[in-house]
């Protein structure tokens, strides 16, 4: 069992790394490679620790690429039968999110 304390941490951490994360995707350019390390370092915080990565910043990483993903930016979203369907413009991959 992981303590309270731990837990916490792991989490802010990958907020943390979350933020720096979509900082570098708007700058874009070279920095779109430091955003994929980034994501890459949440995603092993949150294997480690076996806790989930919160909700939000869980809808915002593609699945295959690891990039953040910002409506306008490197993604589309579309709302249809209840879904919130979100496509990467990288390797146009598909995220279903349900309302
Ligand atoms: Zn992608």
């Amino acid at each position: 069992m992981i303590e309270s304390t731990e837990r916490k941490i792991a989490i802010e951490r990958m907020q943390r790394l979350f933020e720096l994360a979509s900082q570098r995707t708007l700058m874009g350019g070279d920095s779109l490679k430091l955003a994929k390390k980034y994501t890459f370092i949440a995603k092993g915080i949150s294997k480690h620790y076996r806790i989930s990565m919160p909700k939000e910043i869980q809808r915002n990483i593609c699945k295959k690429c690891d990039a953040i993903l910002i409506p306008g930016i490197n993604c589309n979203v579309r709302v249809s039968r209840g879904w919130i369907i979100k496509k990467c413009n990288i390797c146009s991959t598909q995220k279903r999110i349900f309302i």
